[in-house]
C-alpha cells in the first residue's frame, strides 16, 4: 500500500543557503526562476512517487529537492509504493537491468509480468486516491510506479510526469525488450524526464526534457566535516577505535566488516585516517563493477610487491604499498527493492576469501547500517573525505550521484565511460575514466597513475568541484523541474 512519508525538511532553509557566499548566486537564480511559477502552483500539491525511501540515488535526492522546493512556497510531498510481494521487486529489478542492457536476471518480459506489474500498481493506486486533490500533479520516478501514474492520470485527470533515472546510450535487444514492455504504460503521461539525451526512447522524443540529477551541498552526505567531527563519525559508527573519548554517542547500528573467516564482524583499526584509501561506495549491484575493481586492485598490489623501489621512487612505492581498497555498501537486507544485493556481495566475499592473507589485509569490505538515514549519510561523507581516490567502476550508470559527491569533495575520481559518468567527468580534466571497466589491468594502470601523481589528483579534484558547482547542484535541478511544471500548467 502506498506510504505517504512525513514532510521532508532539510537542516537548512533556502534562505540560509542564500546567505552563504558560495551559494548566494545559484539561489538567487533559482528564486528568480520560481517567481512566475510558484503563484501558479498555489493550492496544488506536487507528488513525488518512487519505490523506496532509503538507498540509491533517487531516495538520496528527494528529501532536499522536496524540502527546498517547499521553501519556495510550492507544496511538494513524497509517497512510496509498497508491496508485500517480493516477486514484484524482482520483476522491476529485471526491468531496471534490461534498461541498462543487462540480461543477467532474464531477457524476456511477458504477459504474466505485466499482470503482476499492474496488480501491485493497482493496489497502490487505490490507496493513493484518497490522498489526491483534483489539481494535484504527479511526478513518478522510475519504472516501479509507472503504471500507477497512468491509472491515476486517467481516472482522476491529473497531469502526470514520468522521471526516469536510468538508461543506456545504445539500443540493444535487452533495452528494446524493456522499452517495448514499458511503452503502453507511458500513454497518458504529459511529459518524461531523462538524465541524458541518449536515454530517451524514440516514442518519448516529442515530450522529453533533460534534467541532470544533483546534490545538496549542505546535506549530511556532502556538508564539510571538521577533523574532529570526521573522527567522531568514524568512532561512533565503529570504523575507528576510540583512542580518546569522543563527545558524541555511538550510533544505533554500527558498521560491520567482512572478517577473515568470512563472517561480518566489528572492525578493528582500518587505517582510514592514515593509509591512502581507494574507495568505492555503492549499492551491491553487479553493474557497479565491484569484481573487476577488486581484481584490478589485487593486480596493482601484486605488481607493487614485485617491483624494487629506488630512493627516488620510495615515496611513491610507499603510497602504493600502503594503499588500501575499501569497498562499502549498504547492508543488503535493509533495501526493499534490491533483492540481488546479497548475491553480488556473496560473490565479492568469495573472491576475497580466496586471496592471500597479506592481500586481504589491504582490502576492507564494509557493510553500512541503514537504520538511520542521517548516520548512513555521515558515514559515507566521512569515508569519502578520508579517501585518496574514489572509484566508480560502473559498467552502466544512469548518472552516478556517488561520482558527483566525490567530485564535490575535490577527490581524484576514477570513473568509467558509462554514459552517466561521462556526463560529469571530462576525462583527464575532472578525473580519469577507464575505457573497459571489466578489464582489471586497465583499472590497475589507472589507479597506479593516480596514486603516483598527487599534483594531477589535486588539480583534477579542484576542477571536479567547480564542475559540480556549475552543473550539478540542487538549485539548478529545482529550476529544471519548475520550467517543466510551467510548461504543463
Ligand atoms: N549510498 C549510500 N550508502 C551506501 C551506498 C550508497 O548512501 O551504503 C548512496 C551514495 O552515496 C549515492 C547513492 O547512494 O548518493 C547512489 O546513487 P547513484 O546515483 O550513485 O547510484 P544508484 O544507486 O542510484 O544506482
Amino acid at each position: 500500500m502506498i506510504e505517504i512519508l512525513p514532510q521532508a525538511t532539510t537542516k537548512y532553509s533556502l534562505d540560509y543557503y542564500a546567505t552563504d557566499p558560495i551559494f548566494s548566486a545559484p539561489v538567487a537564480d533559482l528564486k528568480s526562476d520560481a517567481r512566475n511559477v510558484a503563484p501558479r502552483l498555489r493550492g496544488r500539491t506536487i507528488w513525488m512517487v518512487n519505490s523506496t525511501a532509503r538507498g540509491g540515488g533517487v531516495a538520496e535526492m528527494l528529501p532536499s529537492l522536496i524540502s527546498l522546493t517547499n521553501n519556495l512556497g510550492i507544496s511538494v510531498r513524497w509517497a512510496v509504493i509498497r508491496s508485500d510481494r517480493p516477486e514484484f521487486f524482482l520483476l522491476t529489478k529485471r526491468i531496471h537491468n534490461l534498461i541498462h542492457g543487462d540480461t543477467g536476471s532474464g531477457s524476456e518480459l511477458g504477459a504474466e509480468d505485466a499482470m503482476l506489474y499492474e496488480a501491485v500498481n493497482r493496489q497502490n493506486a487505490e490507496s493513493f486516491k484518497k490522498e489526491l486533490k483534483p489539481d494535484d500533479i504527479l511526478i513518478i520516478h522510475d519504472p516501479q510506479p509507472l503504471p500507477m501514474g497512468q491509472m491515476l492520470a486517467r481516472e482522476l485527470g491529473l497531469p502526470a510526469v514520468w522521471r526516469c533515472h536510468i538508461g543506456l546510450d545504445r539500443r540493444i535487444d535487452a533495452t528494446k525488450t524493456a522499452w517495448r514492455f514499458l511503452r503502453p504504460y507511458l500513454d497518458g503521461y504529459r511529459r518524461t524526464i531523462f538524465s541524458a539525451p541518449e536515454y530517451v526512447p524514440d516514442y518519448c522524443a516529442d515530450r522529453s526534457t533533460i534534467i541532470h540529477p544533483a546534490i545538496d551541498p549542505l546535506s549530511h552526505k556532502n556538508q564539510e566535516l571538521s577533523v574532529n567531527k570526521l573522527t567522531g563519525i568514524l568512532c561512533n559508527s565503529g570504523l575507528q577505535p576510540e583512542y580518546e573519548p569522543v563527545v558524541t554517542p555511538d550510533y544505533r547500528s554500527r558498521v560491520s566488516l567482512l572478517g577473515d573467516d568470512g563472517s561480518y564482524v566489528a572492525p578493528e583499526e582500518l587505517g582510514l585516517l592514515f593509509r591512502p584509501l581507494v574507495l568505492q561506495v555503492s549499492r551491491w549491484d553487479r553493474l557497479k563493477g565491484w569484481d573487476p575493481l577488486l581484481e584490478g586492485f589485487v593486480r596493482l598490489k601484486n605488481r607493487t610487491i614485485k617491483s624494487n623501489g629506488t630512493n627516488k621512487t620510495r615515496r611513491k612505492q610507499n603510497r602504493l604499498r600502503l594503499s588500501r581498497l575499501v569497498l562499502a555498501g549498504p547492508d543488503p537486507r535493509a533495501i526493499a527493492d534490491d533483492p540481488e544485493g546479497m548475491q553480488v556481495l556473496n560473490q565479492i566475499r568469495e573472491r576475497y576469501m580466496s586471496l592471500d592473507p597479506g592481500l586481504r589485509s589491504d582490502i576492507a569490505i564494509i557493510l553500512l547500517p541503514m537504520e538511520s538515514h542521517k548516520e548512513n549519510a555521515l558515514i559515507v561523507n566521512a569515508l569519502q573525505r578520508c579517501a585518496h581516490i574514489i572509484v566508480q567502476n560502473s559498467l552502466q550508470e544512469g548518472f552516478g550521484l556517488s561520482v558527483t559527491e566525490a567530485m564535490w569533495k575535490r577527490k581524484a575520481v576514477l570513473g568509467t565511460h558509462a554514459c552517466g559518468i561521462r556526463q560529469q567527468i571530462r576525462d583527464g580534466r575532472d578525473g580519469l575514466l577507464v575505457l573497459k571497466p571489466e578489464d582489471p589491468d586497465e583499472i590497475a594502470d589507472k589507479l597506479s597513475q593516480l596514486l603516483n601523481n598527487s599534483v594531477a589528483c589535486y588539480n583534477m579534484g579542484r576542477s571536479a568541484q567547480r564542475r559540480v558547482y556549475d552543473e550539478f547542484l540542487i538549485f539548478r535541478q529545482i529550476s529544471g523541474y519548475l520550467r517543466l511544471l510551467d510548461s504543463i500548467l
